[in-house]
C-alpha cells in the first residue's frame, strides 16, 4: 500500500456504545476520557459502559443469535461476502482508520497504515473465505448407522482486547467469530475505544444484522468482568497480560464454565549465535523490541549473544538505538512514538531504574524524552542477568536487554527458563543449529533469521502462561465452534 499523507486532526464521529446496530449512552450516564499520548491531553469523553450495559449488548447478542433470526438463516456463503463488504469499507476509509488509531494509540502513522491496517484487512478477508469451508466428517461407526459431525457456531462470544494493536486486536477476535457464524459483545482497551467504534459504523453500512456485533467501551475491572461472568456468554476471547488473564478464567469458571482463549503476555528470548550476520541481526533484533514502542506481546525482550561477538554487536545495537528517530506520530522520519498511557511509561521507567539499581549497564537512553507526552528514550542495557527483574518482567517499552552467553545448550535452557513461552528466535546461519534450536525451544512461535513476521493464516497464540488456544488461520476457527456429532439409524434392508 502506497503510504498516503495523514489526516492529522480526524473528526471524532463515534463516542456512544454501539448495541442492535444503534449508538447508545451509558446506562449510568457515566463516561471516561481518551487521551492522546503524543500530548498527554484529553481527545475526548467515551460513554462508559458497566455491567448494565454488557447485559443490554448480551439481549442483542443474544437475539441475534436466535434460531430463525436473520443472521442465523443467513447462507454461510453471505456471511463472508459480508465479512468482505467489511474490509472492502475500511479499505475505503483507511486513511482516516490509520489516523484515528495513530491520534488514540500514538504509534507512527507509517505504521498504523503499512503494518496494522493491512493486517487488518488480510485477516478480515482471510475469515471470510473460511466461513463456507467449516466442513465436518462422516465417520465410519459400527453398526446401521450414519454418523456425521458438523460444526456449529457457539453463541454470543465475549471479546476483550488491549491498546497496543487497537483495530487488529478486534480483527483477530471478530474474524473467526463471525465467519463461524456467532454474534459478540466485544469490549476495547479504555485507552484505544476509536478505531473500534468506528469500525462498528461500518459493520452497520455493511449489512450485519442488529445485535451481531456489540461494542461496549468501558473498563476492564466493570464493563470486562461482566462480560467474563455473565452467564449468557457463551465463550470468552481475551488478550491482554497474564494477570488479568488468570481473572477472566477464574470469572468464566465461576459463571457458566465458558471455554476461554487467552492471548497474553511474553518475555521472548532471541539467541544470536557467533556465526550470525552481524550487520543483519543487529538491525533485526533491534526491531524486535523497539517495534511499536516494545508494546508488542511477542517483543525480543531478552537478547543472547555469544561472548565471541558479545562486545561487537553491543556497541553496534546501542549505535542503532541511538539513531532510532523518536518523534512526532505524524512524521514520515519517525521510528517511534509515545508509549500509549501514563500508567504504561511510569511503569517502563520504574523497570529501568531497577535495571540500574541491579548492576545492569546502562549503554545509552534510560530516561524521559522531552516534557510533553509519553516518549521515553530507547535504552540499551548490557550486562544483564537471568535473574534481574528486566530480564524476567515483561516491561512492554523500548528497553533492550543484551545477554551474554557462551553454551548454546546452556542458553537454550536459559531462554526456555520463564513462565512464559510466547515467541523465541535465533539467528544463525547453520540450518542444523537452526533447527536443533527451533525444536528445543518453549514457544508458540519460532522464529529463524527474522523476527515479528505475523501471517494471517498461520497460527498465533503461547505455550505455558503466554496463553491457552491458537488465533488466525485454521487453528483459530476451533475456539468459535462446537462440534456436533449427529448419529442417523440407517435400514440395511430396503423398504
Ligand atoms: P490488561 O489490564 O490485561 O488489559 C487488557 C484488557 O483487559 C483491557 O481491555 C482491560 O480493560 C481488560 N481488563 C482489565 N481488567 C479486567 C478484568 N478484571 N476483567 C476483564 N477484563 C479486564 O493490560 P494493560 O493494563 O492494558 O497492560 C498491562 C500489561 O499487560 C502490559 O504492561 C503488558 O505487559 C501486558 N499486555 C499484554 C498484551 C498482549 O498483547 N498480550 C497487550 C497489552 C498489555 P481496560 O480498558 O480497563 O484496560
Ligand atoms: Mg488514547
Amino acid at each position: 500500500m502506497s503510504l498516503s499523507k495523514p489526516i492529522v486532526n480526524p473528526a471524532i464521529k463515534f463516542t456512544q456504545i454501539f448495541i442492535n446496530n444503534e449508538w447508545v449512552n451509558s446506562v449510568s450516564g457515566k463516561t471516561f476520557p481518551t487521551i492522546n499520548p503524543t500530548t498527554g491531553k484529553k481527545i475526548c469523553d467515551i460513554q462508559e459502559g458497566d455491567k448494565a450495559d454488557v447485559d443490554n449488548a448480551v439481549l442483542a447478542a443474544k437475539a441475534a443469535f436466535k434460531v430463525g433470526s436473520p443472521w442465523r438463516s443467513m447462507d454461510a456463503y453471505d456471511r463472508g461476502r459480508l465479512l468482505n463488504k467489511l474490509a472492502d469499507l475500511i479499505e475505503r476509509d483507511v486513511v482516516y482508520i490509520a489516523s484515528l488509531e495513530t491520534l488514540d494509540n500514538g504509534k507512527p502513522f507509517k505504521d498504523s497504515m503499512g503494518t496494522d491496517m493491512n493486517l487488518v484487512m488480510e485477516t478480515i478477508r482471510h475469515y471470510a473465505g473460511w466461513a463456507d469451508k467449516l466442513c465436518g466428517k462422516t465417520i465410519p461407526v459400527r453398526g446401521n448407522f450414519f454418523c456425521y459431525t458438523k460444526h456449529e457456531p457457539i453463541g454470543a462470544c465475549g471479546q476483550i482486547i488491549p491498546w497496543n494493536f487497537p483495530l487488529l486486536m478486534m480483527a483477530w477476535k471478530i474474524g473467526p467469530a463471525l465467519a463461524c457464524g456467532n454474534t459478540v459483545v466485544l469490549k476495547p482497551a479504555e485507552q484505544t475505544p476509536l478505531t473500534a467504534l468506528y469500525v462498528c459504523s461500518l459493520i452497520k453500512e455493511a449489512g450485519f444484522p442488529s445485535g451481531v456485533v456489540n461494542v461496549v467501551p468501558g473498563y476492564g475491572p466493570t464493563a470486562g468482568a461482566a462480560i467474563t461472568s455473565h452467564p449468557d456468554i457463551r465463550k470468552v476471547a481475551f488478550t491482554g497480560s497474564a494477570e488479568v488473564g488468570k481473572i477472566v478464567m477464574v470469572g468464566a469458571a465461576e459463571s457458566n464454565l465458558k471455554p476461554v482463549t487467552l492471548e497474553l503476555g511474553g518475555k521472548s528470548p532471541v539467541i544470536v549465535c557467533k556465526d550470525a550476520d552481524l550487520d543483519e541481526v543487529v538491525e533485526l533484533a533491534h526491531n524486535a523490541i523497539f517495534f511499536n514502542m516494545g508494546q508488542v506481546c511477542t517483543a525480543g525482550s531478552r537478547t543472547f549473544v555469544h561472548e565471541d561477538v558479545y562486545d561487537e554487536f553491543v556497541k553496534r545495537a546501542t549505535a542503532r538505538a541511538k539513531s532510532r528517530k523518536v518523534g512526532s506520530p505524524w512524521d514520515d522520519a519517525t521510528e517511534s512514538g509515545p508509549q500509549v498511557s501514563e500508567e504504561q511509561f511510569d511503569k517502563i521507567l520504574e523497570l529501568i531504574e531497577s535495571g540500574k539499581k541491579e548492576g545492569a549497564k546502562l549503554e545509552c537512553g534510560g530516561a524521559r524524552l522531552g516534557n510533553e507526552g509519553y516518549f521515553i528514550q530507547p535504552t540499551v542495557f548490557s550486562n544483564v542477568t537471568d535473574n534481574m527483574r528486566i530480564a524476567k518482567e515483561e516491561i512492554f517499552g523500548p528497553v533492550q536487554q543484551i545477554i551474554k552467553f557462551k553454551d548454546i545448550e546452556e542458553v537454550i535452557e536459559r531462554a526456555n527458563d520463564t513462565t512464559y513461552g510466547l515467541a523465541a528466535a535465533c539467528f544463525t546461519k547453520d540450518l542444523d543449529s537452526a533447527l536443533a534450536i527451533s525444536s528445543r525451544f518453549e514457544a508458540g512461535t519460532v522464529w529463524v533469521n527474522c523476527f515479528n513476521v505475523f501471517k494471517m493464516n498461520a497460527p498465533f497464540g503461547g505455550f505455558k502462561m503466554s496463553g491457552i488456544g491458537r488465533e488466525l488461520g485454521e487453528y483459530g476457527l476451533h475456539a468459535y465452534t462446537e462440534v456436533k456429532n449427529v448419529i442417523v439409524k440407517t435400514p440395511y434392508k430396503l423398504p
